[in-house]
């Protein structure tokens, strides 16, 4: 056994490991590609991040290749995205024409490797033309939707429909966003990587270090929402939600975030965010570098209550990240935030700025309730949403597309 399946031994057992690398067997030496459309920001990224060591460390031969276009490119794949999750949004001929001129550039990159791997997975809408665009392949195919598709604006659907069409099968977050597609339709919920720098243990005077770090009252409950500046992460609802809690008790708030290279709106919203806070000493907007990993851990940790008041989430790596760290979290009663938070148990789910405000009161009155509720979110990742549940559901999607026909697969 190699070290870093040692180190995860160690949390998942041993037996878990062991049904790994019994998966992989098949799959030795079979290469491999992922594409996505960043190397960092965003919860694809931090997927990949462990999940092309973990399938090298297990046999195969597995690499990650990003896509990348003009500011036309992205401007479209972010309406795209703003379009699938349910606004209706009117993209330009001319954006749609850098879409496809994108990836047409980025096949002619990266066409040899993807024709010759034995399996391709492609990451949400932008590189989703490359399919199409390597008429060459000879392995499988399959698209892996990170957003939520369960009211998509039908214009834009329609036309990315035609790029998605023809793969061999497509893995979906949560049964509600499947579309229908003729093909196998896979549903994996997302992970964390307990191990990462993100998300591993660290010692009381690295948490605490926050405080002093942004000019916070250690005393005070610290309430937090990490999140890209997104409009359907709804930070100014996040502010709304604070201000209420504020009339009634001392608090503050950290809403931390950094830009994804592949999201133009960044920017804007965060303008929109400075402009809520306005000169209030207790709300922290602070805008982090892409590698702030054990920043946003040690922020977190430090966290009495974390936050996630989504209107639309594909699944919320962040709401995992808080309840891995025993924090229950007061989210977004939508998408993959319904897989996460079990009302009433690891958090609460929440419609409203008024409904978070409600809640976040409750807890922060309730400590035993509070901490109960914490022991339960880290119970909940531990048994659901770590790194070795999602691979193994990655490894037996492989061996099923590869025996295609087959209704039984024995192992
Ligand atoms: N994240 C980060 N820095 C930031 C904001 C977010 O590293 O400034 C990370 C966050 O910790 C999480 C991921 O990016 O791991 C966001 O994933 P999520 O599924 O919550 O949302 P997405 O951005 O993919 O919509």
């Amino acid at each position: 056994m190699t070290n870093l399946l040692d180190d995860y031994a160690e949390i998942v057992g041993a037996v878990v490991i062991d049904q790994l690398k019994q998966l992989a067997r098949p799959l030795q030496g079979m290469k491999v590609v992922h594409v996505n459309s960043t190397r960092e920001g965003g919860g694809v990224a931090e997927i990949l991040n462990w999940l092309i060591p973990f399938k090298n460390e297990l046999g195969l031969e597995a690499e990650w290749e990003v896509v990348s276009g003009d500011r036309d490119f992205y401007q479209c794949t972010k309406s795209f995205h703003n379009g699938l999750q349910g606004n209706p949004v009117l993209i330009p001929p001319a954006l749609l024409k850098a879409y496809e001129k994108a990836n047409q550039d980025n096949a002619e990159r990266m066409r040899t490797k993807l024709e010759e791997a034995d399996f391709v997975f492609i990451h949400d809408p932008q590189p989703a033309p490359l399919l199409q665009l390597c008429p060459g392949r000879r392995g499988k195919w399959v698209w892996r939707c990170h957003i939520d598709l369960s009211h998509p604006y039908r214009a834009v659907w329609k036309y990315l429909r035609n790029f998605v069409v023809g793969y061999d099968a497509s893995i979906w977050s949560l049964a509600d966003f499947a579309q229908p597609l003729p093909h196998p339709l896979y549903l994996i919920a997302p992970s964390i990587d307990p191990l990462s720098q993100k998300n591993i243990a660290l010692y009381p005077d690295e948490v605490h270090g926050v405080f002093a770090r942004y000019a916070m009252n250690p005393e005070l409950p610290l309430i937090t929402q990490v999140s890209r500046f997104d409009r359907f992460k709804d930070p100014l609802g996040v502010i709304h939600a604070f201000r209420l809690v504020k009339e009634f008790t001392p608090v503050q708030l950290v809403l931390a975030g950094g830009g994804a290279s592949d999201d133009p709106e960044g920017e804007e919203v965060l303008r929109e965010v400075r402009a809520a806070a306005g000169d209030d000493p207790d709300i922290h907007v602070l805008l982090l570098p892409s590698d702030a990993h054990r920043e946003i851990n040690a922020l977190q940790r430090a966290s009495t209550i974390c936050v996630q008041k989504s209107t639309k989430e594909g699944f919320g790596l962040t709401v995992t990240e808080a309840m891995w760290k025993g924090r229950p979290v007061i989210g977004g009663d939508t998408g993959g935030i319904r897989l996460q938070v079990i009302n009433h148990h690891t958090g609460f789910l929440v419609n409203t700025p008024e409904g978070a405000a409600l809640r976040i009161r409750y807890l922060l009155k309730n400590r035993d309730k509070l901490e109960e509720m914490g022991r339960k979110a880290n119970e909940f990742v531990h048994q659901n949403f770590l790194v070795t549940r999602h691979l193994r559901e990655y490894l037996t999607l492989m061996i099923a597309t590869m025996q295609k026909g087959v209704e039984r697969i024995e192992m």
